[in-house]
């Protein structure tokens, strides 16, 4: 079983596109959404969820008012003004919004008035799609451990490949070059870097590559819409190739890709327009550079 993640640097380069159509490509595969701050992939496969769970992600601080006796010792010890004072001067409140979960407050309270429940940040979901089986999340507005959360996702995915004897794992990746990326990259067998020619893709896939080399993680570049910018096309692929990557290909700008998003497919489903074709000698590509490392 070979993992690939599907990463781009920032949102918006089409690469749940490309995605969602490797994922109608691959014969046995298991797909991960891993962009749980913003996934998309499930308007595409619009997945039917066979398992949810809520994602524990740390602690926060609960006064019991009832005991609370108003000392302010929490109030001196949390280091991130998260504990207010009630109107009337009586006792604490705790600031959900900025508890970090240290702790700190739990243990120094002399009454033991302090909760210390376990904070929900979000769902996890297994669900069944017509591409394959697929583990995605939905991290809560504002939530945090988002790089936990696509950890999380990925080992949800592994297992059911190998309960399935899945031939791929396809990971869509989060964008950016954060702790939720380095989540999704981490351990993977290739990672394919879908970018755009523009000033702010070029100055993206250095931060990308620079991200992949570092965790020795082999890499395949397809610029997306190269006829925008065929010259700086020429020079993202110039720059790519020196650190070693592979050049799987070029899509062109093509309407297919918003026109096959509204009609809930992916961009070979829909099966119109240049895009499609490139796309399917794209995975051959992949797949044959893959099976042969
Ligand atoms: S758990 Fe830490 S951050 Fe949260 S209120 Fe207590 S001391 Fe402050
Ligand atoms: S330390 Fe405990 S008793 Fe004192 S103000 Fe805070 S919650 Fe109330």
């Amino acid at each position: 079983m070979k993992q690939i993640v599907i990463i781009s640097g920032k949102g918006g380069t089409g690469k749940t596109s490309v995605t969602a159509s490797f994922a109608a490509l691959a014969r046995k595969s298991v797909l991960a959404d891993c962009d749980v701050d913003a996934a998309d992939l499930h308007l595409i496969l619009q997945p039917e969820i066979k398992r949810r769970e809520v994602f524990r992600s740390g602690h926060e601080a609960g006064i019991r008012v009832s005991d609370c006796t108003g000392c302010g010792v929490c109030e001196e010890v949390c280091r991130f003004d998260a504990i207010g004072r009630a109107e009337d001067g009586a006792t604490c409140f705790v600031r959900d919004m900025s508890c970090e979960g240290c702790g700190v407050c739990v243990s120094a309270c002399p009454v033991g008035a302090i909760d210390f429940p376990e904070r929900e940040g979000g769902e996890w979901f297994i669900s069944d799609t017509r591409c394959g089986p697929m583990a995605h999340a939905r991290l809560t507005p504002g939530g945090e451990n988002s790089g936990r959360l696509v950890a999380l996702v990925r080992e949800q995915a592994v297992e059911l490949a190998k309960e399935r004897q899945a031939d791929w794992v396809l990971v869509d990746g989060p964008p950016g070059i954060g702790c939720p990326v380095i989540a999704s990259l981490t351990g993977t067998d290739l990672a394919v870097i879908v970018t755009e020619p523009t000033l702010s893709g070029a100055h993206d896939l250095s931060r990308v590559l620079d991200l992949a080399q570092h965790f020795h993680i082999p890499v395949a570049l397809v610029v997306n819409k190269y006829d925008l910018n065929a010259d700086l096309a020429v020079r993202l692929e110039k720059e790519a190739r020196e650190r070693g990557a592979f050049l799987a290909g070029r899509l062109p700008y093509d309407g297919a890709f918003t026109e096959a998003q509204r009609q809930g497919l992916s961009v070979v489903e829909y099966g119109k327009g240049a895009a499609a074709e490139e796309i399917k000698e794209l995975w051959k590509r992949i797949r044959e550079k893959i099976n042969h490392e």
